[in-house]
């Protein structure tokens, strides 16, 4: 089996390094960025998109948004383009759910079919192939790439249709920002009250405040590191993504429309490249403190 693989950024790098380690034969391409240590590593070096999917079986692409999803797919030397009949296209990427539904369609009239499978989990879970897998779409495709999902993910659950995969993740980018606010507004108001933030965090992990949010985020805080991870720009995308879908279903999210003015006022500081748990910066600023070891 041939596994094309589409955008080697933070995630997509180890995502494929996991496959290559698996045994599987890649080719890999990325339009900005170096490839030179997965070839290193046994992968082949793709000269476009179009050319990676017309070597594949099955390709995997793990871009920023929906535009960069549909220049890869859709656009001059794009996927389908290359990709034969019978090829299986797996979006990893967190796009609109619309737009894996617009490109699942095209890619269709070309005898492609598309599963969305966006991730959660990050950067060390991309490492360690411990992602939480979320996929919409054909459930036949989504069997036959079941073990190749497995290999980057601890679990890839099928949810639906093409898009389902996405509604998901735009559930869960909600409940990540939203749990991120709450754990810096708790953590500023313990640190200004005087009580040290890691004896906070010793002490309300193991109950029903902890979090697997918690535990990723506030050792980042307690180290004043928000090297990312996830870009806090990223995030912005994805609740761009969440709101527009929310209005487009008439089903209001204040919760969701409020963090997303804080993610903006980050970004306007200059933290939008920073991990998105410098949220934490922004009620450090309100309180004028600062939530450190
Ligand atoms: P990234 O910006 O580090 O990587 C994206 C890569 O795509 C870049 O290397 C870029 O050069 C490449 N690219 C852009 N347009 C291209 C094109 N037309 N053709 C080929 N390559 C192209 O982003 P990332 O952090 O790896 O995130 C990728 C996706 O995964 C995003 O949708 C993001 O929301 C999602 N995600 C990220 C994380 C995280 O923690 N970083 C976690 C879960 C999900």
């Amino acid at each position: 089996m041939n596994i094309g693989f589409i955008g080697l950024g933070i995630m997509g790098r180890p995502m494929a390094k996991n496959l290559i380690n698996a045994g599987y034969a890649l080719t890999v391409y990325d339009k900005f960025a170096t490839v030179d240590d997965l070839v290193v590593l046994g992968a082949k070096a793709g000269t476009s998109n179009k050319d990676v999917a017309a070597r594949s079986d099955v390709i995997i692409t793990m871009l920023p948004n929906s535009p960069h999803v549909k220049e890869a797919v859709l656009g001059e030397n794009g996927v389908i383009e290359g990709a034969k009949p019978g090829t299986i296209l797996v979006d990893m990427s967190s796009i609109a759910p619309g737009a894996a539904q617009e490109i699942c369609a095209a890619a269709k009239a070309k005898g492609i079919v598309m599963l969305d499978a966006p991730v959660s989990g990050g950067e060390p879970k991309a490492i360690e192939g411990t992602l939480a897998i979320m996929v919409g779409g054909d459930a036949k495709a989504f069997e036959m790439v079941k073990p190749i999902l497995e290999k980057m993910g601890s679990s890839a659950v099928h949810v639906g249709d093409i898009g389902a995969g996405n509604v998901t993740k735009l559930a869960n980018q909600i409940i990540v920002a939203l749990n991120i606010a709450a754990v810096s507004e708790a953590f500023v108001l313990a640190t200004k009250a005087g009580v040290n933030p890691e004896a906070v965090f010793n002490a309300i992990k193991g109950g029903l405040a902890g979090s697997t949010v918690m535990n990723a985020k506030v050792p980042m805080i307690l180290d004043g590191n928000f090297k990312p991870g996830f870009r806090i720009e990223l995030h912005i995308k994805d609740l761009q993504n969440a709101l527009d879908t929310a209005h487009a279903l008439n089903v209001p999210v204040p919760l969701t429309a409020n963090i997303m003015e804080t993610l903006q006022a980050l970004k306007n500081d200059d933290f939008g490249a920073n991990d998105h748990s410098a949220i934490v910066r922004h009620y450090e600023k309100l309180a004028k403190v600062e939530v450190r070891k």
